[in-house]
């Protein structure tokens, strides 16, 4: 977790400098105290809503337990962040889901530019790494060089790419992608689709389609759909995340360039705002650059 560790600099900076501010003025729990503390949560992106919260509850736990010194009440604040996190999602499932036999298929969508494309090389890599057979379906034909894209992470880590001709119908693209995967005993088939949050209602249709007809092929497919969203784009992401919602069945978050932010506060708000896991981080453009999202490690990489 060196990675993790350095990918969160730029986060733990701002959260924990502004924090060692917060303590250094530190005479008493008061009302000034939490204004401060908010105010620090909101400036990591934790929410507006979820900074209060923290802050709300911190503020009965500190008379409840009578907590006084400086110490106990970061240590308290640091608890809070953590089991937020998790007493939110206790009910959730925060792993990744594969076929028990067969093909799995994991559908990424996003808008452009957020680090989908990077994010499937990347998973292929992993799922390379680990012996398995892993085929990329460029399903987003609307772009010029979305395609190219995707074949030239294909090279790199050395996977098959199915691809369609420019603007062909993205489903055609999938329903080739899954014939050709299963035909050859392909363990997982990673779908890149078209993000044009532009045009709802097209958008809409295009991954309903396309999820269709990986369902008639493969009736417990596709296994997730996953979000990718741009860490560096603050509170934009969670308004994306909310239309996403309404246009498809997400099931989970890839929360990238978390390297290249001081908002890593974003992933609270994702959980408490959404209600929807943090799946994958992405902590850099390289092929090894991806994680596991565990709570506990990344809340305290913020406070090292
Ligand atoms: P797409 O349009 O959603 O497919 O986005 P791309 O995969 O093309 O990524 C857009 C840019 O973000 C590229 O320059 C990537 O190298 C960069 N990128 C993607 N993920 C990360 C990450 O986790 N960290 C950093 N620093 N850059 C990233």
């Amino acid at each position: 977790s060196e990675k993790y560790n350095k990918g969160l600099e730029k986060s733990r900076k701002t959260f924990s400098d502004k924090l060692n501010e917060l303590f250094a003025n530190f005479r008493t729990v008061d009302e000034d105290f939490f204004d401060d503390l908010e105010e620090t949560l909101i400036e990591a992106d934790v929410g507006f809503d979820t900074a209060v919260r923290i802050s709300d509850e911190l503020k009965q736990e500190v008379k409840l337990k009578n907590v006084k010194s400086k110490s106990e009440v970061s240590q308290t604040i640091i608890e809070k962040l953590v089991n937020l996190y998790e007493i939110e999602g206790q009910n959730e499932d925060k792993e990744l889901h594969f076929s028990e036999k067969g093909l799995t298929v994991f559908l990424f969508v996003g808008v452009n530019g957020v680090g989908k494309t990077t994010t499937i090389g990347k998973l292929a890599h992993r799922y390379r790494q680990e012996g398995k057979k892993v085929m990329l379906a460029a399903g987003d034909t609307f772009r010029a060089g979305a395609t190219e894209q995707l074949v030239e992470w294909g090279r790199r880590v050395d996977v098959t790419v199915v691809r369609g001709p420019e603007k062909s119908d993205p489903a055609s693209v999938v329903f080739d992608a899954i014939k050709k995967a299963r035909d050859d005993n392909y363990d997982i088939l990673l779908v890149d689709t078209a993000g044009r949050l532009q045009n709802k209602v097209n958008l809409m249709n295009e991954l309903a389609k396309i999820s269709r007809i990986i369902t008639r092929e493969i009736p417990d497919a596709p296994q997730e759909i996953l979000l990718t969203l741009d860490a560096t784009t603050g509170q934009n992401a969670l308004t994306q995340a909310k239309q996403f919602r309404d246009v498809t069945h997400v099931t989970g978050i890839v929360l990238t360039k978390l390297d290249g932010t001081a908002r890593g506060g974003i992933v609270l708000a994702i959980r408490n705002e959404l209600h929807l896991p943090v799946k994958l981080v992405g902590l850099g453009e390289q092929m090894d650059d991806l994680r596991d999202f565990k709570p506990e490690e990344f809340v305290l990489g913020l406070f090292k």
